[in-house]
């Protein structure tokens, strides 16, 4: 991804903070004309005291409206910061808000499936503030940039030429240095994200795995990896600082250097009587208030170089793909052709790779069996779960075709397939809530018997009720935590309460002991009289008792 698609992608922004980025330019301008006018009242009166004799009396008229547009000063400029500040604002909710309705309406698979959650949290919650800085002060720092220095230049250019020519040939010499060392800022920026993203998605993963990494008494070497990032992170954070600073000083240095050559100039010109004191002196004021704005943008720079990294990183999000892409068609699922709730699920010449270059699933063409039990059957990584979701509409076939009854499973309105089937993954995901709740979400509307026969049927009825609040304890974090074994049961009967007709099960007995696989089988044959269940398994178990079993294996497939 290139700078142009960040900043082209930031452009974008400025329609929410348009008006308000004009009014910070604006105000700043005002104010800066009018520190135009200070500055030659300022001459004047010294002028007139120490050249003409004049006293206090004489010049207190132009001292009060010097104080004057100090003040006024003061307040445009206090105002041009708070409408900058509030366009970034502006910015940065609208920003958060495409964000996260883009997150909400992408693909659950593509979030959850080799994305890193750290960098997701990052980005989601603080990842707008890095924005601030360019909205708030780069962006009117810039118009100011071009604005005050050619102001203050046409206002110098009738005094003296020659100052005026120092002024506009060592004004080009700031924004040089200044993207000089920009680059080295930006490359430093995306450093210091990669190692925050880094830092966080370490943490949070040693934090999970904390176990694990106790047994293998692995503790205090992932302390030291953490401790090594946050040394890493540590100086990165200084180097974009360092840059900070060394791009002000060098700017500074400039700058200064660009006024005393001006000062010395004008000192030769007072001594050849070729310049009146007042207009001397009015360009000494005025020449360091010329560089001001530049040096102002130079140590906003950064900001755009973290707000460009920063927009980079929120336009790959953005570029996730979408989970209803195709819902728009709004094609309705077509009638089933056997009675209500039968599907007939065709793959054709299906194939789909999570990356470029290798298929997970490759040229699958299946047919299921509209009633019973089907089996898939196949060693690790063969693409099993893979073809579950496919089948589910959670991923779409890169070639090939699913067929529902004949209709295009890609031209169907999602949500109308969605509410057809149930789905147990191979990791299902306990929320954070009471067992009840959990297994609910099959079902909203189930009566706390249908829980129960759900529960019975997943043969966890008799676990549950033994827990500290039955079916109300809580799960999870702060809750009660369940057996792996357990865990799988609960989510089984999660789609056991759910009276959908089509079921999707990946390896329902994986983890449970030879009893309860026994007692799991017995429930899936059951439920196979009533509904259509597609299970992935590993149990070779299953295999007498299926209607059909596909087998997947180094791309052959065979059907029994
Ligand atoms: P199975 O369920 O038969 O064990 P999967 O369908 O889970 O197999 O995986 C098939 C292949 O796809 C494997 O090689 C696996 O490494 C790869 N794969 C599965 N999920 C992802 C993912 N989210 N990202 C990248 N590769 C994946
Ligand atoms: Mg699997």
């Amino acid at each position: 991804m290139t700078e142009a698609n960040g900043l082209a992608w930031l452009a974008g922004y400025r329609k929410h903070a348009g008006s308000l980025l004009l009014m910070a330019v604006g105000l700043g301008f005002t104010a800066g004309i009018l520190l135009i006018i200070q500055a030659s009242l300022l001459s004047r009166v010294v002028t007139q005291v120490v050249f003409a004799g004049q006293g206090l009396s004489q010049v207190l008229p132009h001292i009060w409206l010097i104080l004057a547009l100090v003040g006024g000063r003061a307040l445009l400029v206090g105002g041009g910061r708070y409408c900058g500040g509030l366009a970034a604002v502006r910015v940065k909710e609208a920003v958060r808000r495409d964000l996260l309705d883009h997150l909400a309406a992408a693909s659950p698979v593509g979030l959850t499936g080799g994305g890193a959650p750290g960098e997701l949290v990052d980005l989601s919650v603080d990842g707008s503030e890095f924005l601030d800085g360019y909205f708030s002060g780069y962006l009117p720092q810039m118009a100011m940039a071009v604005l005050m220095p050619a102001a203050i230049l046409a206002f110098i250019f009738p005094l003296d030429l020659v100052a005026a020519l120092i002024l506009l040939f060592t004004a080009p010499l700031i924004p040089f240095f200044m993207v000089i060392i920009g680059r080295r800022a930006e490359r430093l920026n995306r450093r210091f994200w990669n190692q925050t993203t880094r830092l966080s998605h370490r943490f949070l993963d040693t934090i999970q795995g904390l176990t694990t990494l106790k047994i293998f008494n692995a503790g205090h070497r992932e302390a030291r990896v953490v401790a090594e990032i946050s040394r890493q992170y540590g100086q990165s954070t200084l180097a974009v600082l360092r840059v900070a600073f060394l791009s002000a000083l060098a700017l500074e240095f400039l700058a200064t250097i660009s006024v005393a050559l001006v000062a010395v100039i004008i000192g030769f010109k007072l001594l050849w009587g070729d310049l009146t004191f007042a207009a001397g002196f009015l360009i000494l004021i005025l020449a360091p208030e010329f560089y001001l704005p530049l040096r102002n943008l130079g140590s906003n720079f950064h900001a755009r170089a973290a707000a460009i990294t920063t927009a980079e990183k929120m336009l790959r999000l953005l570029r996730l793909p979408l989970r209803e892409q195709h819902e728009a068609t709004g094609h309705d699922l077509p009638a089933p052709a056997s009675g209500p709730g039968s599907y007939q699920i065709t793959l054709a010449g299906v194939s789909y790779g999570y990356e470029a270059g290798r298929e997970a699933v490759r040229d699958l063409s299946i047919t299921l069996p509209t009633r019973g039990l089907c089996c898939l059957y196949g060693p690790s990584g063969s693409g099993k779960s893979t073809v579950l979701k496919l089948i589910g509409g959670l991923l779409k076939p890169q070639r090939g075709k699913i067929l529902i009854n004949g209709s295009d499973l890609g031209r169907v309105e999602l949500s109308q397939w969605h509410r057809q089937l149930a789905y147990l993954p191979q990791k299902p995901h306990l929320l954070q809530r009471s067992v009840r709740e959990n297994i609910k979400i099959g079902n909203p509307e189930a009566t706390m018997a249908e829980i129960r026969r759900a529960a019975v049927g997943a043969r966890i009825d008799r676990e549950l009720a033994e827990l500290p609040a039955g079916y109300d304890t809580l799960l999870g974090e702060e809750g009660q935590d369940l057996s792996g074994g357990q865990r799988q049961r609960v989510a089984l009967a999660r789609v056991l309460v759910s009276s959908r007709p089509l079921v999707l099960l990946d390896e329902p007995t994986a983890g449970l002991d030879q009893a309860s696989s026994e007692l799991v089988r017995q429930t899936i044959v059951e439920l196979a009289r009533s509904r259509t269940v597609v299970m992935v398994t590993h149990d070779h178990l299953f295999l007498p008792l299926a209607d059909k079993v596909i087998r997947l294996d180094e791309g052959i497939y065979s059907t029994a």
